[in-house]
């Protein structure tokens, strides 16, 4: 142990990250934009985008300019792509360092053509369908007389299309509906081929449903290691595993309280150990009740009482747990689907919501 050791750290596997790329290229059969927003789910951005860069992949997916800047300047040359719309702030950087946006309505199309006129340059932009998520792009209606008035505008390069799905992982029908209505929307604006790059898919949409007439998928998520659809046969390898230690050990006796509101008391005297991590490192609060566990020298133990701030308790009773021990909180062996079911939430939020005060080592 180092002397000052930190509390918390995440450990992530860059291999096993790779091996999830070449995974979802085999499950889609096409070009891959990596979705590396909210720094990467959390597994840290500029060194999961060098390692994805180094495997060929046509794009990153970023929410907005600033992690688009973060990669950039990291020396990754990998096309970017902003997944949402753009302030007016933000688009001459955008058009002076060839980042891809995709464009929801015509003024902001037309803003860009400007902006690239100016540059004296044609930019490549892609347009974004709606067809049922509601937060962005053009509802198909519409598109027919947009792609007449973007014909107009000669500095732009509508080279591709997008839509995203809003149910791949919950609702089947109504996601078949919708890639439906998206093929369709392809054909009645020209056909596939009039776009370069045609994409639609995330993770689920991946791996639970054909590209259609898609060169391009975008996962997120399966990229780190966990499958939106449970029972699907994909292999994927955990990436991140967020750890901490034994810090100390007592023996309470019968009818002590644990943690915050005393919602856990001791019914015999019980062997309690504190670990080093809390909600402040983004272990989530609310399995606090919900059979939560901690996985110590090969085994699970449960969480007893709250989660606080930056500890929490475990039953080691009838172990041979010492203060020192790591701890995993997710990982291997204990999924990070697991503790976001246990949490009410989705293994998505509890990636992302790993805060800075997790070192993350890398190997
Ligand atoms: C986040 C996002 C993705 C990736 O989704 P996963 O479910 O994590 O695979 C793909 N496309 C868009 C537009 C997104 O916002």
């Amino acid at each position: 142990m180092p002397i000052s050791p930190p509390r918390a750290w995440a450990e992530i596997d860059l291999s096993a990250l790779r091996e999830n790329l070449r995974s979802a290229r085999e499950a889609a059969g096409c070009e891959v934009m990596a979705v590396v927003k909210a720094g990467a789910y959390g597994h840290g951005l500029e060194e999961i985008a060098k390692v994805l860069a180094s495997e060929q992949i046509a794009f990153f997916g970023v929410a907005n300019v600033g992690e688009a800047r973060r990669i950039a300047d990291a020396g990754v040359e990998t096309r970017i792509y902003l997944l949402g719309a753009t302030w007016a702030e933000e688009r001459p950087e955008i058009v002076a360092r060839g980042w891809t946006p995709c464009i929801s309505a015509l003024d902001e199309a037309r803003h860009f053509n400007d902006l690239a006129f100016m540059r004296g340059v044609r930019l490549k932009v892609h347009l974004s369908v709606d067809i049922g998520m509601g937060r962005g792009g053009f509802v198909a209606d519409q598109l027919p007389e947009v792609i007449d008035e973007l014909g107009g505008l000669p500095n732009l390069d509508i080279e591709g299309i997008g839509a995203h799905l809003p149910s791949a992982d919950e609702n089947e029908a109504q996601t078949h509906e919708q890639i439906a209505k998206y093929m369709a929307v392809l054909h009645s604006i020209g056909g596939p081929e009039r776009f370069r790059w045609r994409h639609l898919c995330n993770s689920a949409g991946l791996l639970g449903y054909g590209q259609g007439d898609c060169n391009l998928t975008r996962p997120g998520l399966m990229l780190y290691g966990i499958s939106p659809l449970p029972g699907h046969p994909v292999q994927l390898k955990n990436v991140m595993s967020l750890k901490s230690r034994v810090t100390l050990i007592r023996t309470l006796p019968a009818g002590h309280g644990v943690s915050y509101g005393s919602a856990f008391v001791t019914t015999k005297p019980t062997r309690v150990a504190t670990i080093g991590i809390g909600y402040g490192d983004g272990y989530p609060r609310h399995v606090s009740g919900n059979g939560a566990e901690a996985f110590i020298r090969g085994r699970r133990f449960p969480l007893l009482g709250r989660v606080t701030m930056d500890q929490l308790m475990v039953d080691v009773s009838d172990s041979d747990v010492e203060e020192g021990d790591e701890v995993e909180m997710f990982g291997e062996n204990i999924r990070v689907d697991e503790v976001a079911a246990k949490a009410g939430t989705i293994a998505w939020e509890i990636l992302t919501g790993i805060t800075p005060r997790v070192v993350r080592v890398y190997a």
